[in-house]
């Protein structure tokens, strides 16, 4: 089948991709006014770019109008440079097109999320959760399905959005999250990795160079499970914690077994098959709640299947067995 798609906005950009997901037998013409926008979004090799007028010079099965407000006028355009009005088509009348989805970050509808992370045998065999190859990217701002949930319990089960004057710090930033609490807490809070040039400041999570009480919130997602002296990096997380703050935490998790860590796993193969990743020095189990606990913190564990937020996890696009610890220091 051969199909013109026409517009290249937002939509006939998610179309062309859903369309060539799904189909794998199809030729697509794409046709936009502004040549400009078209070559930015040169994802496909095999999409033809055209201008309306050309369209004429082209056999194919249907026209597929995007631009929904204007679907009369292009329609009527169309027909005027000889198209036959029985194949063109809104797209509307797609399946594909009712907006399933909706990111919580942004706030945009999405028809379809994009695929995102690896998939390593072990995220099977061991029923790691917010790990594998799947649906879960954002379409518009990026955010991964973890970061949503993320974003969902800081929304719902912390003050940190409430509040007007908070310290924060957040280690290895999820971009869309960064955003968000960059414009409401500017200078005040302050995002850290070890790598230089990913955030504001370098910042080794074993030894902080922040002061004492300086944070109400730590944000500390996947970075943990990185990190040889886990020990010493809650001690710093805490020192660096005011009493009471809330350290948002999450790992991958494995919920059939202790955590796992071991010495004598030192190469990448071997950490990929007993932790899921090459950089990873542990895998945490089902005894991570007592494991934070230890560090000092009293921990509230939110799993998002035992939530009762069935309708938000189909809508917001999250992991079902994802999960995120609230630590708050104890005293
Ligand atoms: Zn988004």
């Amino acid at each position: 089948m051969k199909i013109v798609i026409y517009g290249l906005g937002y939509k006939g950009r998610e179309f062309i991709r859903i369309v060539y997901e799904i189909l794998k037998e199809i030729e697509i013409v794409a046709v936009t006014d502004t040549y400009v926008q078209a070559m930015d979004s040169l994802i496909y090799d095999n999409t033809l770019y055209i201008k309306p007028t050309q369209i004429k010079d082209y056999e194919y099965d249907y026209i597929i109008v995007t631009p929904e407000n204007y679907y009369c006028e292009i329609r009527n355009s169309l027909v005027e440079y000889g198209v036959d009005y029985r194949k063109i088509r809104s797209l509307n009348e797609f399946e594909l097109n009712r907006k399933k989805f909706q990111c919580n970050i942004c706030g945009n509808e999405i028809f379809a999320w994009n695929y995102i992370g690896e998939d390593y045998k072990i995220f099977h065999n061991k029923d790691i959760a917010g790990a594998g190859r799947r649906r879960g990217g954002c379409p518009v701002c990026g955010s991964s399905d973890r970061a949503r949930f993320v974003y969902y319990v800081i929304e719902n089960f912390t003050k940190l959005l409430k509040e007007s004057n908070c310290n924060v710090l957040h280690f290895a930033p999820e971009n869309a999250i960064l955003k968000k609490l960059r414009s409401m807490y500017g200078e005040q809070y302050i995002s850290a990795d070890i790598m230089p040039g990913r955030a504001d400041v370098v910042a080794d999570i074993t030894s902080l160079q922040f002061n004492d009480e300086q944070f109400e919130y730590i944000i500390c997602n996947h970075v943990m499970e990185h990190v040889y002296e886990e020990k010493k990096a809650f001690s710093e997380i805490r020192r660096c914690l005011r009493k009471g703050g809330i350290l948002i935490f999450t790992a991958p998790i494995c919920w059939t077994q202790e955590t796992y860590e071991d010495d004598i796993v030192t190469t990448a193969d071997e950490r990929i098959r007993c932790y899921g990743q090459e950089d990873h020095v542990r895998l945490y189990g089902k005894d991570i709640v007592g494991r934070i606990e230890k560090f000092g913190f009293d921990v509230d564990l939110l799993y998002c299947n035992k939530m009762k937020i069935k309708d938000k996890i189909q809508k917001f696009g999250f992991l079902q067995d994802d999960s995120v610890l609230l630590c708050k220091r104890n005293n």
